[in-house]
């Protein structure tokens, strides 16, 4: 049991590798930014406040436009947070800041994933 879900971590690890490396380049996709900074809220949707926060600090030369943040519950299947289409949506209309939330599809056992990931964007770009 350990080693199978040992196996499906890694393949999972992989397969979200070869998704950034075949994805193309933020600078390409987006060739006014400058700077990008993603700030990620996450909390159960039964708790207020945020239960896990992190700043990703984006290095726009050489980072894939992709956005995609794992579900923080490690017992979570098929989970995590694909924001690529509304990020890059608020980069191309030049958006100085943005946020949303975006529900983990995941499941738990039996039951649904109830995670909500809010993120904050703060971006640059080229005067
Ligand atoms: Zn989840």
């Amino acid at each position: 049991m350990m080693r199978r879900q040992g196996r499906e971590v890694t393949l999972r690890t992989a397969e979200r590798r070869q998704r950034e490396d075949e994805a193309p380049r933020l600078a390409v996709t987006i060739p006014a930014l400058r700077g990008l900074r993603l700030q990620v809220l996450e909390h159960s949707s039964n708790i207020a406040r945020p239960e896990y926060a992190h700043v990703r600090h984006v290095v726009v030369a050489s980072a894939p436009a992709l956005f995609v943040v794992p579900c923080s519950d490690k017992d979570c299947k098929e989970g995590g947070h694909d924001l690529t289409l509304e990020v890059l949506a608020a980069l191309r209309r030049g958006n100085l800041r943005f946020e949303g939330t975006d529900a983990c599809r995941g499941t738990i056992g039996s039951a649904g994933c109830s995670r909500i990931l809010g993120y904050v964007g703060v971006a640059t770009y080229q005067a």
